[in-house]
């Protein structure tokens, strides 16, 4: 097939089509040319597809076309992550809705009550994270005997998250009897073995060779040391309006980093395991409707994050599985837009840009650090250290509270109002309750700081 390929040959109802043209979908994607057809043929299907490729409507509108005119619960959705499940569910809404094919959301970090009744009203599509339908299926409040349809979405990623064991007792209570399509963006290991368990004579479908990235981003890699990341990071965003998002390795340095962009006066959000639902929602919903420029994130939160237009993709720190690359990167220059990705790579993250390089099979085009940038001169000649980690943050009421840094730091992202005095301790400044995302003040120094060694 080409990439003129038109949705109406691909086998959808006059309804489906109308629900495109209003999505704005003019031509399918390779992955819907490929999966929709032998999807609405009731055929069990292996989708090989990166992230962003247009997947979750490739296994939608094939569902909303099997049950449509049907009662009861028919399909079920399993997704790694709360955000990417909450998409699939408003995806589902947009196609699904003037078909009547509902769909309840079953996630962690939420009440279970309302979903429990979600769950006993019939909606004819479950949208769940594994641990909260197993919760459920637990307490007798969800059933699966009515499953026609099984996706799996993001299956390397669930398989990674240790979700197996839930994975296996949610397939126990399926029907044997029942179509079973499986995506994920890669093929390797654990998920061919799933797969090979749970489905039978699949179609494959691949679109992209395991390790592939959007044509359309434009990579780059900058070499430098760790103690000048702080200040190459600013230098770029300085540099352009794009929206950003920043990839770290570990919660810690996603909070850390979080304020040294705050008070640089960048309007920036973050989203990571330690924060509550309702954070990580107010944080996302502000990322795409562009009140937060910068979004900081960590893999595992990040994934499903759907937003169009992400102009820049900034690896703050490499990740640790080559994967993970592919992943990120992937979060730009998603359907039809191009984008950047700019990785961060200190002397002790070589080996892996070697896997990264490896893996894609594309070396990635080194670019000279801005040393003479004025941001980046500013910033290097301002340095100041991170504050011993302990110090950083207390829990209050559930929610990381942050303990301003040492003298001249601290303070928000915003303009305007009064500098509080930096003689205050840390102690006193945290029990007037003010976050970075409330307080604020103009913006203070910011520096370098160092990372912690991974544990
Ligand atoms: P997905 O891989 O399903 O997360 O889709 C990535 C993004 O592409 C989402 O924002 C979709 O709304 C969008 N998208 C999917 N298919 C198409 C299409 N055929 N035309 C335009 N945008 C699409």
């Amino acid at each position: 097939m080409t990439h003129l390929t038109t949705f109406d040959s691909l086998g959808l109802s006059a309804s489906s089509l109308a629900a495109l043209a209003r999505a704005g979908y003019e031509r399918p994607t390779p992955i819907q040319q490929k999966a929709i057809p032998p999807a609405l043929a009731g055929r069990d299907l292996v989708g090989c597809a990166a992230t962003g490729t247009g997947k979750t409507a490739a296994f939608l509108l094939p569902i909303i076309e099997r049950l449509d005119g049907k009662k009861g619960t028919r399909a079920l959705v399993l997704a790694p992550t709360r955000e990417l499940a909450t998409q699939i569910a408003e995806h589902l809404e947009m196609f699904g809705r003037s078909r009547n094919v509902r769909g309840a959301v079953v996630i962690g970090g939420v009440g279970m009550q309302p979903q429990v009744r979600e769950l006993r009203e019939g909606h004819e599509v479950i949208v769940a994270t594994p641990g909260r339908l197993v919760d459920h299926l637990e307490r007798g409040t969800a059933r699966l005997t009515g499953i026609e349809i099984l996706v799996l979405d993001e299956a390397d990623r669930m398989l990674d998250m240790g979700f197996k064991p839930q994975l296996e007792k949610i397939l126990a209570k399926l029907p044997k009897q029942r179509q079973t399509m499986l995506f994920s963006a890669t093929m390797a290991g654990e998920v061919a073995s799933f797969t090979a368990r749970h489905l039978r004579s699949p179609e494959k479908v691949e679109i992209a060779r395991s390790g592939t990235i959007p044509e359309r981003a434009e990579q780059r890699v900058f070499l430098l040391p760790q103690q000048e990341k702080a200040a190459l990071l600013l230098a770029l965003l300085a540099e352009s309006k794009d929206s950003t998002l920043i990839f770290t390795r570990t919660r810690r340095r996603a909070d850390r980093l979080y304020q040294v962009i705050a008070r640089a006066g960048h309007e920036v959000a973050r989203i990571h395991a330690d924060r509550s639902q309702g954070q990580r929602r107010m944080a996302l919903d502000g990322f795409k409707d562009g009140k937060y420029r910068i979004l900081v994130a960590t893999d595992i939160a990040a994934r499903g994050i759907d937003v169009e237009e992400i102009g820049h993709v900034v690896n703050f720190d490499l990740p640790h599985v080559p994967e993970d690359y592919v992943h990120r990167v992937g979060r730009t220059a998603r359907a039809a837009a191009s984008g950047r990705a700019s990785s961060f790579c200190s002397p002790d993250e070589r080996d892996q840009l070697r896997d990264i390089e490896k893996f894609t099979r594309l070396p990635i085009t080194v670019a000279e650090v801005p040393r003479e940038s004025a941001v980046f001169r500013e910033v290097v000649a301002r340095r100041v250290d991170a504050p011993p980690p302990g110090r950083t943050y207390r829990r209050q009421g559930g929610s990381a509270h942050r303990h301003q840094k040492s003298p001249g730091s601290g303070g928000g992202a915003r303009s305007g109002s009064t500098q509080r005095s930096s003689s205050q301790r840390p102690a006193q400044r945290a029990s007037q309750g003010k976050t970075a995302e409330t307080s604020s003040g103009p913006p203070r120094r910011v520096g370098s700081w160092k990372p912690r060694r991974p544990r």
